[in-house]
């Protein structure tokens, strides 16, 4: 019991709202403290371990967002991280349709963030598992988009709804000239492709205003929340919808 969720909101970019949250794994060592996914993820995947932690924190997702819509958030979505691992057993499918089946969440409200070079590795296959995922109604998201090797015509071909800039790129945005042109052709390349956009690692103001000039349609970033526990995020969510019923009076 030492593994637990946080959850980071997602931004709507016009109505700067709560429209969804990604589950984040976090592990509390009894000596050695909080470790984060980034030291423990790798190793649970070279393990094999990746597969049990990563059902876990699947099932938790889906049932916390199942009573998030309970307790009338029913618009909200939730994203979950897939390793690499995760994602070439074919055995994924089965655990997302359980997940489902056993939280009530309806499978449009699930996304399955997939890093860039996970999907890019082994393109043909990565095709057949996102296809198969597509036709269960889920969403698709590429993470950490920018950072790896993509190719343009697989991006073209993978059903996916979802980029995920990289915050990397969006760190150094309005100061480095570089990465502001690649946001930029992000943007367009999202565009033209009819994708969603979000932007991870939004920390100021600035950003924001930058990425809302570039039509970016979602962000998400310590500017607005860290990950924080799930009480923490219902408590965000019961804050915006009194303001929305304030504003409506
Ligand atoms: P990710 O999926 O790209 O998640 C975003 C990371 O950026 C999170 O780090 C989040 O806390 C951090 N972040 C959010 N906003 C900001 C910001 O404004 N500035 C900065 N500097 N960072 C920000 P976290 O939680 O440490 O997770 C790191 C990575 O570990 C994740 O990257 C994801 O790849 C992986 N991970 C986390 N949870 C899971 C999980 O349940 N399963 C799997 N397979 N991987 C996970
Ligand atoms: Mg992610
Ligand atoms: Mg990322």
């Amino acid at each position: 019991d030492q593994l637990f969720l946080q959850f980071q909101p997602c931004i709507d970019a016009a109505g700067l709202h709560t429209t969804g949250v990604e589950a984040l794994v976090r592990w509390r060592h009894p000596e050695r403290g909080l470790i984060p996914p980034d030291r423990f993820i790798p190793i649970a995947d070279e393990s094999g371990l990746i597969v049990d932690i990563g059902e876990w924190v699947l099932r938790q997702a889906c049932h916390q967002a199942k009573a998030w819509h309970d307790q009338g958030y029913d618009d909200l979505t939730i994203s979950v991280n897939v390793s690499a691992v995760q994602f070439a057993q074919p055995r994924l499918l089965d655990v997302v349709n359980r997940a489902l089946a056993d939280s009530g969440l309806r499978p449009q409200a699930l996304t399955l963030e997939i890093t860039e070079s996970v999907v890019m590795h082994d393109a043909e296959t990565a095709v057949g598992m996102l296809r198969a995922l597509k036709h269960m109604g889920v969403k698709l998201s590429i993470d950490d988009f920018g950072t790896g090797y993509s190719s343009l015509s697989y991006l073209k071909r993978f059903p996916i709804d979802i980029l995920k800039i990289d915050k990397s790129f969006v760190r150094t945005l309005g100061v480095n000239e570089e990465d502001t042109a690649i946001v930029h052709a992000i943007m367009a390349l999202a565009k033209s492709l009819r994708l969603t956009t979000i932007a991870e690692g939004v920390e100021s103001e600035m950003q924001m205003k930058l990425l809302q000039k570039e039509q970016c349609d979602r962000f998400q970033g310590f500017h607005f929340s860290r990950p924080v526990d799930s009480e923490i995020l219902t408590e965000r969510l019961a804050r915006e919808q009194l303001g929305r019923q304030a504003r409506l009076h």
